[in-house]
């Protein structure tokens, strides 16, 4: 292959596979895309002016539906694919990307059913394209795309709006600045009325990217010629005018074929007594080798600006996907260690959140340095050592056999009793604790973003680390119960050892037993009870801290997922493919993005080779 036949063979396999991935410009209007940057052929012209003929001819194959009034309703977008010698024709549609199509003539069929696909079989037209590759050792490398006649008035069937519609279609097409305009013109009709001029002049103004064909040499009148046109006295374009002679209804009719046709345009200039002088630039071969060289000029002098466009995007590409994740390893050894490295970045977060780093452990400091001691102090001790609750006890704690010296068991089951209510707080600092813990790992788990993809091994670890909060906060709740019995199972004797002593400093050493059933007597066991108990209270505010830090905040740091990586390591392989199973949606997206970073990566390559093999 010629460098030009391997350059627009290049464009367009890229094309093609902008084309596959949904990356192709279109007049759906999307990002601008490698499609947009790369040149294609758009083919314009009023209704009937022998625009799909060209195409045929340019092709050298029968494929196209054709005829008089709107035949083409969909734009056609059609990449030729020069093949090597000797191999079969065939050409395949995007829509149906498992059936080679040797038969043409099923080709035709194919657009046809397509096209009323989406418009019914009416007279409507669409702006959704249909994607035709035609693979062909005789064909040049070539995008071309055939589009709907421009119209002037709406026939029968046809909404008011459609000459607009049909405009606008044709004007995205063309006004994009890599569109190379082929403007059909018949040559039985004044150039100076040609739809395909007219519109061509609008988007191109100073003519360098516009070709005039002029279609229908052979309807002309007698004793008239086109060569007014053809040399560029009518209506200048930077490109050379081409004269075109395709077949004629009746042609098509009888089933002239290409060859016979092609043969017939080349003696129809060669035998013109108008024509014969500009015979070797005239014809449909000869169009199809201007357009080739001149797409070749335009990629060339594009390469730079198409290589930095492929440069970013697959700068792009890989920083999409590193934040989506890489795809994971397949082997149960390569999973295991991701698992746990993702395992150990959500621990590390959960960490220092615990250790000041990230927000939100402190509040197990609020549990203690508010919450418990607001309900230590809301303890209902009033009532319990109430003058009316505490004669109860302690006259029932007697029974029959009134106290001689001091009424120890009295005292016993005042303390003791008033000692249960401190379970309550004990239990509720140890759940709060156990709360905020738990939050913290929803949110680590929300803040590790290796994790994001992985909604499986995101639940599985937060079931685990829940058992495991669940099994320190049970071990918590034993000990500050404990801490709490402790202190009901044997009294700091030092204290009672005082209380005798204050007796006497109050006055009254000689009659102990004299105000032993006054009020007075039942008000001081009150108040040296509640003055244990407030002692009680002083140690367990600072002991219940104390045990559930050193149950749940550092076993929690220390082995909140041992439990879970001992599982982990007993998983079999589908087992933990399971665990690092992806969301879907998410693994499709990163399919779509390998597949474009591979082709945006070929393309680089291919484009480098092809720009430094000149
Ligand atoms: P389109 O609507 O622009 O795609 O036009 P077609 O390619 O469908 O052609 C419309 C009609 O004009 C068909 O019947 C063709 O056979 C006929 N036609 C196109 N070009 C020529 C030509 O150069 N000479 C003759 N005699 N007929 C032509
Ligand atoms: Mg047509």
């Amino acid at each position: 292959m010629t460098t030009m036949e391997s350059l627009i063979g290049l464009v367009n396999r890229i094309q093609r596979a902008c084309t596959v991935l949904g990356d192709h410009g279109g007049a759906e209007g999307a990002l601008p895309t490698l499609w947009e940057a790369l040149p294609s052929v758009a083919v314009v012209g009023g209704q009937s002016s022998g625009k799909s003929s060209v195409l045929e001819s340019i092709v050298g194959r029968d494929f196209l539906p054709r005829g008089s009034g709107i035949v083409t309703r969909r734009p056609l977008v059609l990449q030729l694919h020069k093949t090597e010698e000797g191999q079969p024709e065939y050409a395949e549609f995007l829509h149906l990307p498992k059936r080679k199509f040797t038969d043409f003539s099923l080709v035709r069929k194919e657009i046809q059913d397509e096209t009323d696909r989406l418009t019914g079989k009416t007279k409507q037209i669409s702006p959704v394209p249909i994607h035709l590759s035609i693979y062909s050792p005789f064909v040049v490398n070539l995008t071309l795309i055939d589009l709907p006649g421009l119209t002037k008035v709406a026939v029968e069937g046809q909404p008011d709006s459609i000459v607009q519609d049909i405009e606008n279609m044709v004007r995205t097409y063309v006004e994009k600045p890599n569109s190379i305009i082929l403007a059909i013109s018949p040559a039985n009709q004044d150039i100076a009325t040609s739809d395909a001029i007219k519109l061509a002049r609008e988007v191109d103004p100073t003519g360098e990217r516009t070709f005039g064909v002029l279609t229908k040499l052979d309807l002309m009148d007698k004793g008239t010629n086109a060569l007014d046109v053809l040399e560029g006295r009518s209506y200048k374009l930077q490109q050379p005018w081409v004269g075109i002679v395709n077949r004629s209804q009746a042609d098509i009719n009888k089933n002239v074929d290409m060859i016979v046709a092609r043969r017939k345009e080349r003696e129809y200039f060669a035998n013109s007594p108008d024509y014969s002088h500009l015979a070797s630039k005239m014809g449909s071969e000869y169009l199809a080798k201007l357009l080739s060289r001149h797409l070749e000029s335009v990629i060339r002098a594009r390469i730079p600006s198409i290589s930095s466009l492929i440069t970013k995007t697959i700068d792009e590409l890989e920083s999409e996907m590193d934040h989506l994740g890489r795809p994971i390893a397949l082997d149960a050894g390569a999973q295991l260690y991701t698992i746990l490295e993702l395992c150990r970045a959500f621990d590390k977060i959960f960490k220092e959140h615990l250790e000041g780093g990230r927000p939100g452990g402190d509040r197990i400091y609020g549990v203690f340095d508010n919450q418990l001691p607001a309900a230590l102090k809301k303890l209902p001790f009033d009532r319990h050592l109430s003058l009316q609750n505490v004669k109860k006890v302690v006259s029932e704690a007697d029974g029959y056999q009134p106290h001689l010296i001091a009424p120890e068991q009295g005292y016993r089951r005042l303390i003791e009793s008033s000692l249960n209510y401190f379970r309550g707080p004990a239990e509720a600092s140890v759940d709060a604790v156990h709360f905020v813990l738990k939050e913290l790992v929803r949110k680590s788990i929300g803040e590790t973003q290796e994790l994001k993809r992985f909604p499986t091994l995101q639940s599985e670890l937060a079931a685990a680390s829940y058992q495991a909060l669940e099994r320190f906060r049970e071990d918590s709740r034993k000990t500050v119960i404990r801490l709490v019995d402790m202190e009901a199972s044997y009294l700091t004797v030092d204290f009672f050892r005082k209380l005798p002593q204050e007796v006497e400093k109050a006055g009254n050493p000689a009659t102990p037993t004299v105000d032993r059933y006054t009020d007075g007597h039942f008000r001081r066991i009150a108040s040296n009870v509640s003055s244990y108990i407030s002692m009680v209270s002083e140690t367990l505010k600072n002991s219940i801290p104390k045990a559930a830090v050193y149950c749940q905040v550092r076993e929690a740091k220390r082995s909140l997922l041992n439990h879970f990586y001992t599982l982990v390591g007993k998983k079999e392989g589908k087992q933990l493919s399971q665990l690092l199973d992806e969301d879907p949606a998410l693994m499709e997206r990163r399919l779509q993005c390998a597949k474009r970073l591979e082709l945006y990566k070929n393309a680089r390559d291919e484009i480098d080779a092809v720009s430094w093999a000149r």
